[in-house]
């Protein structure tokens, strides 16, 4: 009997549960752990805190099969020496092979009162916590978004059409969505300037207190601060002395295995890799690792190819959007309509 233990019923972890149900090997047993009791589409996390959409649109039910336990659980611990998981409140897991895909959390960057002050999207727990901030900001507060890449342009975005009356804004230490070509951030910026949202660049955020974001000495008045400056892998593999890069996720070799510890593979927002993190990057890592386990137990050696990935879309409301795919930049309906789509196929993919 073999035990395949996965951490993390998210993009990652459930493609490998998804995938190895389709052919396991009648010994094997998979344990899927996660501290909620269903999936979670994070790259929605946005509109769920904003408001415009329900929690029941995007949680997915995890699988079910004689050969899959799903075990409900906060992870605390992996002894690697004894091949076990620890999860709170029960006896520990012991697993043959080992998937980490348990995703990431914020990146306060060492800011005093940063976490304290601020909600977040990281979590559906946060999402929701945010969502309640939110709504009971009083008519005409001020909402600031901290960090103005992706998630927090979808924050802002959706926040605006779903609370029309309050007052937003967006601060960054460099400049709005600096990762994408400046074609796409104009696009951003004019959507903004049309929505009124106000977009302050070039704030280096020094400390929050109730209330207060100090950018040096000038004090930033807020209701609400939404923190989306940056993220770093789970407090859980930030633990783990391993190799790592410089953002603190795991280093893994070709096929998504720690190096020095044979058949521990670590996927998504927690392993390195020459991508950006994201849920299209955590689902491809998952099918490979679906691949190197199916060849490993008929005794072949794992062929993979490189990972290609189809591009990035993000939302500006419910009616707009913008996408690199490729080097192709798409703007406005069209790629709101493919982000659409590809939250459809995510949900029909999990089930
Ligand atoms: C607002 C927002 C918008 C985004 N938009 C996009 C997008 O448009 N396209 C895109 O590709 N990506 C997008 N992303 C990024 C994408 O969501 C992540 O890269 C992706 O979810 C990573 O997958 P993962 O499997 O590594 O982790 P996750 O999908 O986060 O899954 C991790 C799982 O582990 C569980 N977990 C964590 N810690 C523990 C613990 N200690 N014990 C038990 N369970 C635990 C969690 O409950 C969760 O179910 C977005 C992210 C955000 C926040």
């Amino acid at each position: 009997m073999s035990n395949v233990v996965i951490l993390g019923g998210g993009y990652g972890g459930l493609t490998v549960v998804h995938g190895l149900l389709e052919n396991l090997p009648a010994d094997a047993r998979l344990f899927l752990v996660d501290r909620m009791p269903f999936g979670g589409l994070k790259t929605e996390y946005y509109a769920l805190a904003a408001g415009t959409i329900s929690e029941l649109d995007i949680r997915v039910k995890f699988p079910t099969h004689p050969q899959l336990e799903t075990v409900y659980g906060e992870v605390t611990g992996v002894s690697f020496e004894d091949r076990k998981v620890h999860i709170a409140g029960r006896d520990p897991l012991p697993y043959d092979t080992l998937v980490i895909a348990l995703g990431c959390t914020d990146n306060y960057h060492g800011i005093p009162g940063a976490y304290e002050h601020s909600t977040g999207v990281q979590t559906m727990a946060a999402a929701r916590r945010t969502y309640h901030l939110l709504g009971n900001t009083k008519p005409y507060g001020q909402v600031t978004i901290v960090g103005g890449g992706l998630s927090g342009v979808e924050v802002a975005s959706e926040l605006r059409e779903s609370r029309p009356d309050l007052n937003i804004r967006i601060l960054d230490r460099s400049s709005l969505m600096s990762a994408f070509p400046g074609k796409i951030q104009q696009f951003a910026k004019s959507w903004f300037l049309e929505h009124e949202v106000e977009l302050r660049s070039q704030v280096q955020i020094c400390r929050l207190e109730p209330g207060v974001i100090y950018n040096g000495e000038e004090e930033i008045r807020t209701d609400v601060t939404v923190w989306t400056a940056g993220i770093q892998p789970v407090e859980l593999v930030q633990k783990m002395t391993l190799p790592k890069d410089k953002q603190g996720r795991l280093i893994v070799n070709e096929f998504h295995e720690l190096p020095d510890v044979p058949n521990v593979f670590v996927i998504g927002d927690c392993s390195s890799q020459p991508f950006s993190p994201s849920g299209q990057l955590a689902q491809a890592q998952g099918a490979q690792v679906v691949q190197v386990l199916n060849a490993r137990w008929n005794n072949k050696e794992p062929r993979l190819s490189r990972i290609r990935l189809k591009g990035t879309l993000g939302s500006l409301g419910k009616k707009s959007g913008f996408g690199l795919m490729g080097s192709t930049p798409i703007y406005g309906r069209l790629a709101r309509l493919l982000k659409s789509g590809v939250l459809w196929k995510s949900r029909r993919h999990f089930g």
